[in-house]
């Protein structure tokens, strides 16, 4: 089978990060690989050991590659970066254009997503990426079979009070949920021998792509960062008289009660 996951590289949950200007966010330059995408990536490889063939992880970042070298390391064959100097303000739509203009001539027969991406969430490339290419989606998927020989596949679906059981044709592409598997760790040798890997680099030109197809649908109006937490008021008094005080002020100035 020809397997692609598409993976991003997201801020560590231990980043600092702080609102630069309005339409602006300074992010610690700590990243790794989102968290829905290794276990995109491990379905894929579970896969691949399966029915043979090959899985490749592919990215649009024009900085960074770690969710590829991370892919690389837990078994993935291939690893294509696309980036390019009109893709900054990037928003889903030009993410899914400019990922299906490279899938579209691909032999495929599943695409692999998160579910979203574990910093801005939206959940939209996968889908989007399916419809450009016209080809079936299916969302938050935790269970996956593949018949190679009928090109079909099954796949489970949490719904309220149980799964959802579903047949889909191939090529297909599913966004994949927690439960579906545990990702593996990959050896220290896989790692290391990843950081040196080969990985090709794509241009928005080499997809026949120009500025215009990737020109953002969505802008980013502003952030607004958390309003500042009061100072910490001590209650000085005894019992009872600090409880009295406490749900007074609860009331009166907290207005929480
Ligand atoms: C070059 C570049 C420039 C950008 N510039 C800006 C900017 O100026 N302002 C701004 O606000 N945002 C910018 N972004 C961020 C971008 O708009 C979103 O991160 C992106 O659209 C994905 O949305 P999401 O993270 O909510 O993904 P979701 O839709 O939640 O992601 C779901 C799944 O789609 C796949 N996926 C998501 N992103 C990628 C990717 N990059 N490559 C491969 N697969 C992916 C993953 O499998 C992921 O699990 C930029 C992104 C890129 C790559």
């Amino acid at each position: 089978m020809e397997i692609y996951v598409l993976v991003k590289q997201v801020p560590d949950p231990e980043a600092i990060v702080k609102v630069k200007s309005d339409s602006e966010l300074e992010i610690e330059n700590k990243y790794f690989t989102s968290f829905f995408d290794e276990i995109a990536i491990e379905a894929g490889l579970k896969l691949k050991e399966k029915t043979g063939g090959k899985v490749t992880v592919l990215t649009v970042d024009n900085r960074r590659v770690d969710a590829l070298r991370r892919g690389i390391s837990m078994g993935a064959d291939d690893a294509v970066q696309i980036a390019d100097p009109a893709l900054e303000g990037a928003d889903q739509f030009a993410l899914a254009r400019t990922l299906s203009a490279y899938l579209k001539d691909k032999p495929f027969d599943l695409i692999l997503t998160g579910r979203q991406a574990m910093d801005d969430d939206a959940g939209i490339v996968g889908p989007a990426v399916a419809e450009c290419l016209g080809i079936p989606h299916i969302h938050s998927i935790i269970g996956l079979e593949v018949d190679d020989q009928k090109k079909e596949a099954k796949v489970l679906r949490e719904v309220e009070n149980g799964k959802e059981s579903l047949t889909c044709p191939l090529p297909a592409l599913f966004t994949c949920q927690k439960g579906l598997n545990a990702p593996r760790i990959p050896l220290v040798m896989n790692v290391m021998k990843a950081m040196k890997a080969q990985i090709k680099k794509l241009d928005l030109a080499s997809l026949g792509l120009g500025p215009s197809d990737v020109s953002p649908y969505i802008k980013i109006e502003k952030y607004v960062p958390p309003p500042k937490r009061p100072p910490v008021k001590m209650i000085k008094e005894d019992f009872p008289e600090n409880v009295k005080t406490l749900v007074k002020l609860l009331r009166e100035e907290a207005k929480v009660i």
